[in-house]
């Protein structure tokens, strides 16, 4: 894999390794997170299949600070909004000179309690694409100027209100890198978990065998795999039809 540092070119070994500071992976997954607070990042992505997929270059992040487009010496973001109420808005000419000084290939998110509800097929599409910018809003949110002239996708991690859009950021960017090629160790595990075919993943169990006089259903343990495959697709129906009838409705009418 290529990387360029500067203006020079340097070539990947085959063993992975962290990157240097201002080295660009090229061709390589990447987020750009436009961010008060750069500092949580990678935050709890940098753990696990996430962090290990990031030391090995199969995604990349990239922060701007949004304080540093501040201006005067408190390097102001934000100010009251036009109309009177409560809070601050960050600012229209703020957000945009750190959207113009870089923004990563693929579409620009704005996280936001009115956007539209995050998905697991949107996460699909963002991992086929090269990646995606990402504004965090802190606040009472951003001034709306901002939002339309860059065509912002306004994206949604729930029905509540969060205190500012990085974390909802990172929900974001796991549901979609643990889908990038080769971050996840066995692929098929991804298309059969809850909301990947419309259904709620069956019950999982493991060893021991009983426990607190519990024990594991015996068709798991029959080694009939069609059996448990059946067994395995009455359970999530069913589970979904009782937690999720909105899932179910949609998932009965495509039957
Ligand atoms: N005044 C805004 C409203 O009522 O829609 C809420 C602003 S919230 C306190 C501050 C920031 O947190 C938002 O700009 C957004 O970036 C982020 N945020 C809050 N809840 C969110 C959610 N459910 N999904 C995505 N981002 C969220």
């Amino acid at each position: 894999m290529a990387l360029s540092h500067g203006r020079k070119s340097i070539r990947a070994t085959m063993k992975p390794r962290s990157l240097m500071d201002g080295e660009e992976l090229v061709n390589a997954w990447t987020t750009r997170i436009i961010t008060l607070f750069p500092d949580t990042f990678p935050g709890v992505l940098g753990a696990s299949l996430t962090g290990k997929a990031l030391k090995e270059g199969k995604w990349q992040l990239q922060t701007t600070d949004l304080r540093l487009y501040g201006e005067g010496k408190h390097r102001n973001v934000d100010d009251t909004p036009a109309g009177g109420g409560a809070g601050m808005v960050l600012r229209a000419d703020i957000v945009g000179r750190a959207i113009e000084a870089g923004r990563a290939p693929g579409p620009l998110l704005y996280m936001s309690p009115r956007g539209i509800p995050f998905t697991q097929a949107m996460a699909r599409d963002l991992a086929r694409g090269p990646g995606c910018t990402i504004l965090c809003g802190r606040f009472e949110g951003v001034d709306e100027r901002a939002i339309q002239h860059y065509g912002m996708q306004e994206v949604s991690i729930g029905d509540y209100v969060l205190t500012g859009g990085e974390l909802a950021a990172q929900v974001l960017l796991d549901a979609t890198i643990r889908l990038l090629p080769g971050v996840l160790g066995n692929e098929a595990s991804a298309e059969e978990e809850s909301h990947s075919a419309g259904l709620l993943e069956h019950p999982q169990y493991t060893r021991p065998a009983e426990w607190n006089g519990r024990t594991i259903p015996e068709v798991l343990t029959s080694g009939d795999h069609g059996k448990v495959a059946r067994w395995r697709k009455e359970q999530a129906e069913a589970l979904t039809k009782a937690r999720r009838p909105d899932m179910w409705d949609r998932y009965d009418s495509e039957d």
